[in-house]
C-alpha cells in the first residue's frame, strides 16, 4: 500500500498508535494576496452514500466508514480486504483518518449539498468568473446522483441552472445571435445562422419525450438569492448557452449531436484545439441557447439518452467515460458581449482500477485510457501541490497529457475556482478502492489556487463575426496573431498569387516578411503538435508496456503456484505408492510364512517340556540299569520271587526304552519344526531386507524429485529476477521518455521517425535480456 506523502506546510501527518494513520490538512482557509487576488486550497468535499436495500440485506460489514465530525472521517479496513490483509502482515495500517473541507453523511439532502458546496462558486460564476466542479469516486458511489440527481431530488446541475435563471430574471437576451466562440470569445451570427441554431435546438427538443418531468415542477424548491439581481438601471442582458460532451478513450464526443441516435452512423470525435492564447476548447462542439429551465432539462435528457445509447451500441459502460456539462453566461451590453463566464460540471469516470480479467485488446485500451486521464489528473494535482511547497518548485505539470486536464488547465492555473466532491459508498466489498479514492482526494485538498480578484484583461471576450474576424477591436487581442494561429488554409492563396505580379518591390518585401511570420507561427504550432504527439504516443506505449508487464508477472506468479501445487501432488502420490508397495510386499511374504507369535511360543514351551521329560526318563533309565546290576541280596534270600522280579524289571526296561524312543522321535520332530521355523524367520528377514531396499530406492527417487523441484524453484526465481531487470529497464525507458518530452523536439528529432525511435528504445534492452534468458534457464 502506498501512503500519501503530505508535504504541505499546512498539513499534519499524524500516526496514533501503530494502527492508525491520519491525513489531515488543517487549512482550508482563504488568504488575501496583495492586489486583491485570493489564495485558497482547493475545496474537496466528501459525500457518503446511504446503504441501498440490497447492501443492507447482504449483511456486509457495515462499519467501514465512521464520520467523526463535519471534517474528519475514519476508514476501518473490513476483514478480507487487501488493506486488512497487508496490515496483518505488518505492512500499512488498518485504520485511516481523512479530513475534508466538509463531510456530508448519508442523510444529507441535495439542497443542503448545493448550499454548502457550490454556493460560492455560483456567485463567482454570476460575477464573471469561471467555476469547475468534479465528482470523483468509484462507480455506484453517487457521482451522477450528486451532479444530476433525479426528477424528485435534483442535483447540483439543475440547481445551478435554476439559480442562474433566477439571477437573470427579466434580463434574458433571446436574440440567439451572440454565441460562444473558441474558449473565451463570442461570435456574432447572421440571420441564416440564427435560423440554423433554432432548427438544431428544435430537433433536440422534438426527440425528447414530452412526458418527462420538468425540473421546476418536481424537485426544485426556490434557491435562496445568491447574488443580487442585475439592477433595472443597469441595461445589461444575459444569454445562456450550454454544451454537453463526454471524453471516452481519450476521444471527445458531442452528446448534443442529433446524429448520435441514428443506429447506423458511427459517432465522430471532436478535436481539442488551442485558441492561440493557451486556452483549449473543443472544436465544433454544439452549443445550445437555452431560455428556460425546462429547455435546459430537455438538453440534459437528450445528452444522457445519447450517452447511454452510444454506450449500449458499442457495448461500453457509460461509467467509463467522463461527462462534462458546461454552462456559458454571456453578459451583453449594447449588443456587445462584455463578459463571459463558464461553469463546468464534470462527472468523472469510475475511479476503480480496471478489471484484471478484461485487460486485453479494446478493453485494455479502454481501461488504460480511463485510468490514464484520471492518473494524469492525479499527477497534475500532485505537481501543483509540489510546486506550491517550498523547495520543490517548478516541477512539470502534465496538463497536456490528457484531454480532461488539457481542457481545464486554465481553471487550475487561476482562471477560475475548482472544487471536488468525493463520493463514496460504505460497502466492505469496495473498501480498497474507496481507500484509494480517499488518498487521491487527500492530495487534491492541498492544491492551492490563486484566483485574481478581477478577470485578467486578456480574458475579456473578443467578438468575432461569421468569418472569424474580430468585430470589436479593443486593442488587447492581437487578431493577426490569432488568425495566423487559426488559419487552416494554405499560406498563399490564388488571389495572392495573382496580385504578386502587380506588387512593387517594397510590397513584395512586406509580403515576404508577413509570410515569414506566418511560417514561423505555423512551424511553432507544428512543433507544439509534434511534442504533444510524442508525449501522447510515449505515454500510450508506456501504459501498454506496464499493463503487459503486469499481466506477465501475474502469469508467472500463477504458473509458479500451479507448478508448486503439481509438484506437491506428485510427491504425495509417490509417497503413498511407496507406502502401499512396502506394505503389500510385506503382506505377500508374510501370508505364506505367517505363524502367530503366541503359537510359536506355545510350541517352544511344548518342546521345553518334552525335553525335560526326556532328561527325566534318561535319569530314570540309568537308575534302573543300576538296580539290575545289584540284585544279589534279594536273589539269595528269595528263590521264586527272584524269577518274577527279573522278568518284571525287563518288561519295565523295555517299556521305558520304547517310551524313550518315542520321546526321542518327538524331540527330533520338534527340533525339525524349530529348524523350519528358524528358516522361515530367516526368509522373513530377507523379505524385510528387500522391502527396506525398495523403500530406500523409492526415497532416493523422492530426493531426486525434490532436487528437481528445488531447481525449478530456482529457475523460477531467476525469472523473477529477470522481471526485476525488466522493471529497471522500464524505469530507464520512462526516464528516457521524460527526457524526450523535456528536451526541445528540434534536438531530438529522429532521423528515422518517431516510431522507429521509440521502437528502438523499447526493443534494444529487450534483445539483451532475451539473449541472456536461455543461457540462465538452459540447465534445470
Ligand atoms: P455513480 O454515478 O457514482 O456510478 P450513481 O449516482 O449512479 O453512482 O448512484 C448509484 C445509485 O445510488 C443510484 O441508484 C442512485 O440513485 C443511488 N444514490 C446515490 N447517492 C445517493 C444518495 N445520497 N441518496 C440516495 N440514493 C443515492
Ligand atoms: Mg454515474
Amino acid at each position: 500500500m502506498s501512503t500519501v506523502n503530505l508535504t504541505n506546510e499546512d498539513s499534519e501527518y499524524m500516526q496514533t498508535g501503530d494502527m492508525d494513520m491520519t491525513y489531515i490538512s488543517t487549512s482550508s482557509q482563504q488568504t488575501e494576496l496583495p492586489g486583491g487576488a485570493e489564495q485558497q486550497t482547493m475545496r474537496v468535499y466528501l459525500r457518503v452514500r446511504p446503504f441501498s436495500k440490497e447492501e443492507l440485506s447482504d449483511k456486509e460489514d457495515l462499519d467501514c466508514v465512521g464520520i467523526e465530525n463535519s471534517q474528519t472521517v475514519t476508514l476501518i479496513a473490513p476483514k478480507g480486504s487487501a488493506n486488512m490483509k497487508s496490515s496483518e502482515k505488518g505492512i500499512g495500517m488498518s485504520l485511516h483518518k481523512f479530513s475534508f473541507s466538509q463531510i456530508f453523511g448519508p442523510e444529507m439532502m441535495q439542497s443542503e449539498i448545493f448550499e454548502a458546496t457550490v454556493k460560492s462558486q455560483m456567485s463567482d460564476f454570476l460575477d464573471g468568473k469561471n467555476a469547475l466542479l468534479f465528482s470523483y469516486g468509484v462507480t455506484n458511489a453517487g457521482k451522477t446522483y450528486t451532479i444530476q440527481g433525479t426528477p424528485k431530488q435534483p442535483g447540483i446541475l439543475p440547481r445551478v441552472l435554476d439559480a442562474t435563471f433566477q439571477y437573470i430574471g427579466g434580463h434574458l437576451y433571446d436574440g440567439m445571435d451572440l454565441k460562444p466562440y473558441l474558449r473565451n470569445d463570442a461570435q456574432y451570427l447572421e440571420p441564416d445562422q440564427v435560423k440554423q441554431e433554432k432548427s438544431a435546438k428544435a430537433a433536440i427538443f422534438a426527440s425528447v419525450k414530452e412526458e418527462c418531468e420538468p425540473l421546476r415542477s418536481s424537485g426544485l424548491e426556490s434557491c435562496s438569492a445568491l447574488t443580487s439581481n442585475p439592477t433595472e438601471a443597469d441595461g445589461s442582458q444575459f444569454a445562456l448557452w450550454v454544451a454537453f460532451f463526454e471524453i471516452y478513450n481519450e476521444c471527445v464526443y458531442d452528446l448534443l449531436q442529433a446524429s448520435l441516435c441514428s443506429k447506423s452512423k458511427k459517432r465522430s470525435s471532436l478535436r481539442v484545439c488551442d485558441d492561440g492564447a493557451g486556452n483549449c476548447y473543443v472544436k465544433d462542439l454544439r452549443w445550445i441557447n437555452i431560455l428556460t429551465l425546462d429547455e435546459a432539462s430537455k438538453v440534459l435528457q437528450f445528452g444522457n439518452k445519447n450517452r447511454s445509447a452510444a454506450a449500449t451500441k458499442l457495448n461500453q459502460s457509460s461509467s467509463r467515460s467522463h461527462s462534462i456539462f458546461t454552462i456559458k453566461l454571456l453578459k451583453i451590453e449594447d449588443s456587445t458581449v462584455t463578459r463571459i463566464s463558464e461553469f463546468s460540471l464534470c462527472d468523472l469516470a469510475g475511479s476503480e482500477r480496471c478489471n484484471k480479467t478484461k485487460t486485453f485488446g479494446e478493453r485494455l485500451k479502454e481501461a488504460g485510457n480511463i485510468n490514464n486521464s484520471l492518473l494524469i489528473l492525479g499527477k497534475c494535482l500532485t505537481a501543483l501541490r509540489n510546486n506550491q511547497t517550498e523547495g520543490m518548485k517548478n516541477s512539470y505539470i502534465p496538463f497536456r497529457e490528457s484531454k480532461l486536464t488539457k481542457l481545464f488547465q486554465a481553471v487550475f492555473c487561476g482562471k477560475g475556482r475548482a472544487s471536488m466532491i468525493v463520493n463514496i459508498n460504505q460497502c466492505a466489498s469496495t473498501y480498497d478502492e474507496t481507500l484509494h479514492v480517499m488518498k487521491f482526494s487527500a492530495v487534491a485538498k492541498q492544491v492551492v489556487q490563486v484566483i485574481p480578484d478581477k478577470p485578467l484583461k486578456s480574458l475579456a471576450p473578443c467578438l468575432v463575426g461569421r468569418d472569424g474576424k474580430p468585430l470589436v477591436k479593443n486593442g488587447v487581442i492581437d487578431t493577426q496573431a490569432l488568425e495566423s494561429f487559426l488559419c487552416e488554409e494554405e499560406l498563399l492563396d490564388e488571389e495572392d498569387e495573382a496580385n504578386m505580379s502587380l506588387a512593387t518591390e517594397n510590397e513584395l518585401a512586406n509580403m515576404i516578411e508577413s509570410l515569414r511570420t506566418k511560417l514561423l507561427a505555423e512551424r511553432k504550432r507544428n512543433l507544439v503538435q509534434e511534442m504533444e504527439i510524442r508525449n501522447e504516443m510515449g505515454d500510450a506505449m508506456l501504459q501498454q508496456l506496464m499493463e503487459s508487464e503486469e499481466l506477465r508477472s501475474r502469469q508467472i506468479e500463477e504458473l509458479k503456484e500451479s507448478f508448486e501445487e503439481k509438484l506437491e501432488n506428485t510427491f504425495e502420490i509417490y509417497k503413498d505408492a511407496i507406502r502401499q508397495h512396502a506394505y503389500q510386499s510385506a503382506m505377500n511374504n508374510l501370508e505364506d510364512d505367517y505363524v502367530a507369535f503366541d503359537e510359536f511360543i506355545a510350541e517352544q514351551d511344548k518342546v521345553e517340556t518334552l525335553k525335560r521329560k526326556v532328561s527325566e526318563l534318561e535319569g530314570l533309565t540309568s537308575s534302573i540299569g543300576g538296580l539290575c546290576a545289584v540284585p544279589t541280596v534279594d536273589q539269595s534270600c528269595q528263590t521264586h520271587p527272584y524269577k518274577s522280579t527279573e522278568a518284571a524289571g525287563d518288561d519295565r526296561c523295555k517299556h521305558l526304552y520304547k517310551e524313550k524312543c518315542a520321546i526321542d522321535s518327538i524331540c527330533e520332530d520338534k527340533q525339525q519344526l524349530i529348524i523350519c521355523l528358524e528358516k522361515r524367520l530367516k526368509d522373513i528377514n530377507v523379505t524385510l531386507e528387500n522391502t527396506r531396499d525398495g523403500y530406500l530406492e523409492k526415497s532416493s527417487e523422492l530426493d531426486d524429485l525434490q532436487r528437481k523441484s528445488k531447481d525449478q524453484t530456482e529457475s523460477m526465481e531467476e525469472i523473477l529476477w529477470q522481471n526485476v531487470d525488466k522493471d529497471r529497464e522500464i524505469a530507464s525507458l520512462k526516464s528516457e521518455l521524460a527526457k524526450l518530452s523535456q528536451n526541445p523536439p528540434m534536438q531530438l528529432r529522429p532521423k528515422r521517425g518517431l516510431l522507429a525511435n521509440i521502437r528502438d528504445a523499447v526493443t534494444s534492452p529487450r534483445k539483451t535480456s532475451t539473449t541472456r534468458t536461455p543461457r540462465k534457464t538452459a540447465h534445470p
